[in-house]
């Protein structure tokens, strides 16, 4: 049964006070929030493996090895990838994007095209730009509408036997939008392009089967999960991971050194040069447990229950917009007050204890679209209530009060 009294016991930070308030923290599209169990695992490493990985004999390194690759298996059945060795552990998904589009730096040529969407966080439009300046690549972009949704007729047009590869958010971080990445997966397949879905936002809220999907590229961040910062995943099939060449360079990613020529490893090992974070990458696993635990099923029907309280609630106060009004979205709101700049509402709120965002959420041309310098984003998580929710409708209230 979902309880989320009984969960909220599981996060120690939601119990502290900021600025002499209760804490309530509505900033999980940034970063989400981290349960006892997870900083459990994180602890007992610390206390009692810490070790480098693979290349030890002794007993501590083969525990933290054995455990670092039970949760690359933990990932690989979460997101149903074929083969474990399909994970590559990352320091998140801007890492994996740059991994990815690196490696097409030699598959491309001038007069390629590649798309990407209107939608896209930094992370996912910068790469690419890069890539096509090293390649002679042309980037085009599917366009928005006003609810922040994608004009999918357009990107029908926008595909040609040109195109290569398509790159596009699973879920907006932004406006909170799911994107059809069903279709544009199977359109962009019918050209013949490789797909990479960038799922940032979607891995806290969805559960993705890439096989399903039969997408070929998928990254994501743990500590959108409820795991640490500095660890993420991608998810490649195996033979594209077997096409492109490697990253980075360096110990761990080689079969064999000389100084005449070097053969790499096999994967997953060819795309992880270095140590790893290792720790993150356990806690990345137990992270994945403590969310299965909860139920993927009762985290949506219970998110959109205080997407709609919450946007109901947000449109009583006179004078609030809301940017990314799909019917298809998660449990993100973005806002402004008539005439009042974003930041100075996250201020007050800030005083009130209330973490939001304010800003343009690293997506600045979806605020150039909508032609402002930003919004306030209030983002729910699994563990966030309804009465929460009243205290920031009445901080809102009170900062319209006194900035207007
Ligand atoms: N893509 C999207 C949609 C995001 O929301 C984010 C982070 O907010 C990123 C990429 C970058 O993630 P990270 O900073 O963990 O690499």
């Amino acid at each position: 049964m979902f309880n989320v009294e009984t969960i909220r016991k599981d996060f120690p930070i939601l119990s502290r006070k900021v600025n002499g308030k209760p804490l309530v923290y509505f900033d999980n599209a940034a970063t989400s929030q981290t349960p006892q169990q997870v900083i459990d695992v994180i602890v007992d490493y610390y206390s009692n493996y810490n070790a480098n990985i693979h290349r030890g004999v002794h007993t501590l390194s083969q525990e933290a090895t054995d455990l670092y690759e039970a949760s690359r298996q933990k990932i690989q059945a979460h997101f149903n990838a074929k083969y474990s060795h399909e994970i590559i552990f990352t320091s998140g998904t801007t890492h994996g994007i740059n991994l990815v589009a690196n490696g097409f730096s030699s598959l491309l040529k001038q007069g390629d095209e590649i798309i990407v969407s209107a939608l896209e966080h930094h992370s996912n439009i910068v790469p690419w730009q890069m890539l096509c300046e090293r390649t002679g690549a042309a980037l085009k972009v599917i366009p928005m509408n006003e609810d922040g949704e994608l004009v999918m007729s357009e990107f029908d047009k926008l595909l040609s036997e040109n195109t290569k590869l398509v790159f596009v958010n699973h879920i907006s971080n932004a406006l909170g939008t799911i994107n059809p990445i069903e279709y544009i997966i199977e359109k962009a397949h019918d050209v013949g392009a490789a797909v990479l879905i960038d799922g940032a936002q979607s891995a806290p809220h969805i559960k993705p089967d890439v096989q399903a999907l039969d997408v070929d590229f998928y990254v994501t961040s743990a500590h959108k999960i409820c795991g640490p910062t500095g660890v993420g995943m991608l998810y490649g099939k195996e033979e594209w991971l077997k096409k492109l060449p490697p990253y980075q360079g360096g110990g761990e990613m080689i079969a064999e050194v000389t100084f005449e020529k070097t053969t790499y490893a096999d994967l997953p090992h060819k795309f992880e040069a270095g140590t790893p974070n290792i720790c993150g990458g356990i806690a990345f696993g137990a992270a994945i447990d403590y969310t299965n635990a909860i139920g993927f099923d009762n985290i949506a029907t219970y998110e959109n229950e205080l997407l709609e309280y919450g946007t109901k609630k947000l449109l009583e106060i006179e004078g609030l917009k809301i940017y990314g009004t799909s019917k298809h979205k998660t449990s993100v709101i973005s806002f402004n007050l008539d005439g009042i700049h974003p930041y100075d509402v996250g201020t007050i709120l800030d005083k009130l204890g209330i973490a939001v965002r304010t800003g343009h959420h690293c997506a600045q041309p979806i605020m150039d679209f909508y032609k402002i310098p930003g919004t306030v984003r209030a983002s729910f998580a699994f563990y966030n209530t309804k009465s929460e929710i009243d205290a920031l409708v009445e901080g809102v209230k009170k900062a319209k009060m006194m900035l207007s």
